[in-house]
């Protein structure tokens, strides 16, 4: 990671990025902390996903996303196609013999995929940041990637690109009237313990034609949803993370647990959310199903009916066709 010549902000102080009043990285301490202090609910090294039918094709003015699994999906908002945190590897690991393996095939076979317009990478870590996956794009799709400050050089050097980095609400202008703008997430970043928080993370609005999706990457719950809501909703759908939070008292910072989940649809002012980060590749201690069964918990309690906030299965597609809204 390379963070020569970026401008410093109240997140970059010309070394490193960090949350403004917010947290670090967890410290090596904490990790081992974490490892020996909790047991990690056994998962089941396969699950066997029934068929659903494939993406259907949309019309102008129309927006669908597909479910690939994990941090992926698949956005059409019209003829543009824009793919989210793309993984179809074994592993999300630097190495391909070792580390969190999927437990259930990607939704979408990366063979039917259309042509790719844009990949969004919302952060390093490995699980949403998949080399291997962003070279087969760069080959077959001719994709332009886009990635918050700090991962153009990573990517050149695999020669993936173009690469157009984005600082925090700064925004990329896609083909055919597409816009991709990078907010900020309570995240961090590292790909090994060298270059703790050397690149920036976020989340991702999408936009084309009033259509709008707001994607949140990997994040805590924090002050940030309202403000992405007020700076560039009204959104036709958002993308929450409801996985990866247990044990709490490691993973509060940088995770949001379905409740949080909840309470971030509300802030955002979304008329309709999808959950995502959960039942592909098991990162920490929760059962795999859990987020499942607690966000359907949590939505109860908030009054929240299960059709606005639904959980989809792999490779499920939620079509939109309403009227467009407008900017
Ligand atoms: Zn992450
Ligand atoms: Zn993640």
């Amino acid at each position: 990671m390379s963070t020569e010549g970026y401008p410093r902000s109240d997140h970059f102080d010309g070394a490193r990025f960090r949350l403004p009043g917010g947290t670090w990285p967890p410290s090596l301490l904490s990790v081992l902390r974490w490892k020996l202090t909790s047991r990690a609910a056994p998962w089941p090294s396969w699950v066997e996903d029934p068929r659903v039918p494939a993406p259907p094709p949309i019309q102008e003015g129309e927006l669908a996303a597909t479910w690939v699994g994990h941090a992926t999906w698949l956005l059409r908002l019209g003829n543009v196609s824009v793919l989210t945190d793309p993984i179809w590897s074994e592993r999300c690991s630097p190495v391909s013999f070792a580390g969190p393996r999927r437990v259930r095939r990607p939704g979408l076979a990366f063979e039917t995929l259309p042509r790719v317009d844009a990949a969004l990478v919302s952060h390093g870590h490995y699980d949403h940041l998949d080399l291997p996956t962003l070279s087969r794009l760069a080959e077959v799709h001719a994709t332009t990637f886009v990635t918050p400050l700090g991962h153009a050089a990573l990517l050149g050097r695999q020669a993936i690109g173009p690469v157009h980095e984005l600082d925090w609400w700064q925004t990329w202008e896609g083909p055919r009237g597409a816009r991709v703008t990078l907010v900020p997430s309570k995240h961090f970043s590292a790909r090994s313990p060298f270059d703790r928080n050397r690149a920036l993370w976020g989340g991702f609005v999408v936009e084309r034609e009033g259509r709008r999706v707001y994607f949140a990457g990997d994040t805590g719950y924090g002050p940030h949803f309202a403000e992405i809501g007020e700076r560039l909703g009204p959104f036709d759908l958002a993308l929450l993370p409801i996985g990866a939070y247990a044990p709490r008292w490691f993973m509060r910072p940088h995770h949001m647990d379905p409740d949080e989940a909840v309470c971030a649809h509300v802030d955002l002012g979304s008329p309709a959310t999808l959950a995502m980060h959960w039942g592909t590749f098991q990162l920490t201690d929760e059962f795999i199903d859990e987020p499942v069964r607690r966000l359907g918990q949590a939505c109860a309690n908030a009054g929240i009916s299960a059709e606005r906030f639904r959980v989809l299965r792999h490779g499920e597609t939620v079509l939109d066709s309403r009227e467009r809204r407008e900017p």
